[in-house]
């Protein structure tokens, strides 16, 4: 069983920083991945992802062996994709040069989709989807959860990343820290 680390997306792979980078036309993206799906394209989430924090995260990722989960609200795909987020977030990631990134899960949402389709409606905590993510999966391995968000429970090894900057190499000292103690 590897360690896991749990992955928010906004605020840590792309932040306010970056967004006015991109808006203001600085960076160049690669090319969407390929879709299947009509409804689950890439052409604008390829413009969503900060290539500096995933090159950060990836670094991390491997030099520690950790499998992802994903904990951010982009799992909402999760309910509806039919690879779910794992499986559309393969590709994205790969994009940006990162082959078979290790997405083992997602954490799950204890809302109906089709009742609250707004992300910003969504208001379980995410400490206790984590919680439950652990219980049923019988991990028991360690694990860092990396996000902008502070609605974890008090225990919860949490690397608090900023929506200003994003992921940045004192989170991952931090998180690296926290799975080596
Ligand atoms: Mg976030």
């Amino acid at each position: 069983m590897k360690n896991v680390v749990f992955l928010d997306i906004d605020g840590v792979l792309n932040s306010s920083k970056f967004y006015i980078a991109r808006n203001a036309g600085e960076i160049t993206f690669p090319a969407p991945p390929e879709s299947e799906h009509p409804v689950f394209g890439y052409e604008r989430y390829i413009q969503e992802l900060d290539q500096k924090a995933i090159d950060l995260l990836r670094d991390f990722v491997e030099r520690n062996d950790l499998d992802i989960v994903i904990s951010s609200t982009w799992r909402f795909f999760g309910c509806t994709h039919p690879r779910g987020i794992e499986g559309y977030l393969q590709p994205l990631f790969s994009s940006y040069g990162w082959e078979n990134p290790p997405i083992i899960g997602h954490t799950e949402m204890d809302l109906d989709p089709g009742k609250y389709g707004s992300p910003e409606r969504m208001s379980v905590e995410r400490g206790e989807e984590i919680h439950d993510w652990i219980m049923e999966n019988e991990f028991s391995g360690k694990y860092v959860i990396l996000d902008d968000d502070s609605d974890f429970f008090e225990l919860q090894p949490l690397v608090r990343t900023s929506f200003e900057f994003g992921l940045t190499e004192d989170d991952i000292k931090k998180a690296e820290e926290i799975l080596n103690s």
